[in-house]
């Protein structure tokens, strides 16, 4: 487990009086004001789920969710600004000065009949019952005045355990998500799955394969992100990998630490493929698989073309220019951690560097060029041939930046125009080794390599 992994570990646990504490300071003006709001008409109401656990680990916090015995029509009358998005669900979304707040009634899950949904919600006025239908033991808290933990989240928070509330196995045939977020809480808490948990995960195969696999693809991203990366072990022995991306295979001690070196989300995951020698359009495929947006299929991919043009040794200079004119400034400060994780130890600098030559801004496309297709035109190319010497200037100006004028380029091309009267076929294109123009002494100084 990575040092990271380690310093959640050395955190302690707070009490609850301490969490209620810490509530009270960090609370959201608008949490504040959707409780006093709920006080004030006589309701029961909590902070529930990941914002309770969080405030116990001392993490950082992310959503507030607020639970009520209130029904979602109540709850409506009592704010203006509702957005009544999820009410079937029994939620209704305040939106409130710091942001929108969730406040759902709390229910019990009907039957659950295809392994995704339960078939209908049931409200309830009793919070445990609420607790109850959620995931995990560290999930199933709520505070207020006190905190209310009637299934020993904070025993397993302490322990550092993933434990399913009731029995995991029905739990995961309920939901087949649930195992997935299992490793994925594992990997972002760096905690341990829990015995009985950890043993109903192979059952929950089939339940997992009904799941849509946007919901799946959040959870794996999420879980990619983690501290520690020693869940994937599990995801493989479990059987989910086979279904997410068997391309992947074979986790292993040396790859979980290589991943965890690597920065969190898909670019764990490009250079999870890279280890395992899946070609760039496997790696798109795999996204593809996932339904991830096309934008972020086309990054891994770029990730790992850009990758695999690398050598032993980082590119510098001219040739560092080369490789980012290739792949673009926007992917390239990504594609070069994915190579510090990848190639290790010899390319430590690499992200540096590339950020370094990205600040200077050197022309990297035809586009940066101090000539034109017009200008080419002019010299008396056409169709074809303008974009084959623009191409010529692009590699002539990358060995050199300081090239880039003007007057050098016209010279560059001129030649290249004599050259083609003296030869037919189109080596002519290639920039005239050593060509330097006379008139320029910025040109005999190689400070750009
Ligand atoms: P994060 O900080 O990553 O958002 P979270 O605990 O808030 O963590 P969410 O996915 O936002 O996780 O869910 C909010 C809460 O809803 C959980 O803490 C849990 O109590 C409950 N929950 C969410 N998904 C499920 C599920 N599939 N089955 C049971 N309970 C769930
Ligand atoms: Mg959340």
């Amino acid at each position: 487990m990575g040092t990271r992994t380690g310093q959640i570990r050395s955190r302690r646990v707070k009490t609850g009086s301490g969490v209620v504490r810490r509530m009270q300071r960090c609370m959201p003006e608008g949490v504040a004001t959707v409780l006093q709001r709920l006080d004030a008409a006589g309701a029961q109401s909590f902070v529930v789920g990941g914002a309770v656990r969080d405030l116990f680990l001392g993490r950082p916090l992310g959503d507030w969710d607020v639970a009520t015995d209130l029904r979602p029509e109540q709850i409506t009358e009592l704010f203006t600004r509702v957005a009544p998005i999820g009410i079937e669900h029994g939620t209704v979304m305040v939106l409130t000065r710091t942001g929108p707040v969730e406040v759902t009634t709390f229910r019990g899950d009907g039957e659950y009949v295809d392994g995704r949904r339960p078939s209908r919600v049931v409200f309830h006025t009793d919070l445990e019952v609420d607790l109850g239908r959620r995931d995990f033991t560290v999930n199933a808290m709520a505070a207020r005045r006190v905190v209310v933990d009637p299934f020993g989240g904070q025993v397993d928070l302490n322990r550092r355990l993933i434990r399913c509330v009731g029995d995991a196995k029905e739990r995961f045939a309920e939901d087949g998500l649930r195992p997935l977020r299992a490793l994925r809480f594992a990997a972002t808490l760096g905690f341990f799955v829990e015995k009985a948990t950890r043993a109903a995960l192979p059952a929950a195969l089939p339940t997992f394969a009904k799941v849509a696999w946007e919901r799946k693809r959040i959870e794996l991203f999420k879980l990619l992100c983690g501290v520690s990366l020693k869940p994937l072990f599990l995801l493989e022995e479990s059987g989910m990998l086979e279904q997410l991306a068997p391309e992947l295979f074979g986790v292993n001690a040396r790859l979980v630490a290589m991943l965890e070196g690597a920065p969190p989300g898909w670019a764990r995951l490009a250079c999870w493929a890279l280890a395992r020698q899946v070609s760039p359009g496997g790696c798109r495929t795999i996204l593809a698989r996932l339904r991830a947006p096309k934008r972020e299929q086309r990054m891994a991919e770029n990730w790992l073309v850009a990758n695999l043009d690398l050598g032993s040794k980082p590119p510098a200079g001219c040739e560092l220019r080369r490789w980012l004119s290739r792949f673009g400034v926007e992917d390239a400060p990504a594609a070069a951690l994915v190579a510090r994780a990848w190639k290790g130890q010899r390319y430590l600098q690499f992200p540096t560097s590339v950020r370094q030559a990205i600040r200077v801004a050197p022309p990297l496309n035809v586009a940066d060029l101090a000539i034109n297709g017009r200008t080419v035109e002019d010299l008396g190319f056409a169709g074809k041939e303008v974009g084959l010497v623009l191409g010529s200037c692009l590699n002539f100006v990358l060995e050199r930046p300081s090239r880039n004028r003007r007057r050098t380029l016209l010279e560059f091309a001129h030649r290249l125009s004599t050259g083609r009267s003296q030869q037919k076929n189109n080596t002519f294109f290639s920039p005239p080794i050593g060509f330097s123009d006379p008139r320029d002494p910025s040109l005999e100084r190689d400070d750009d390599t």
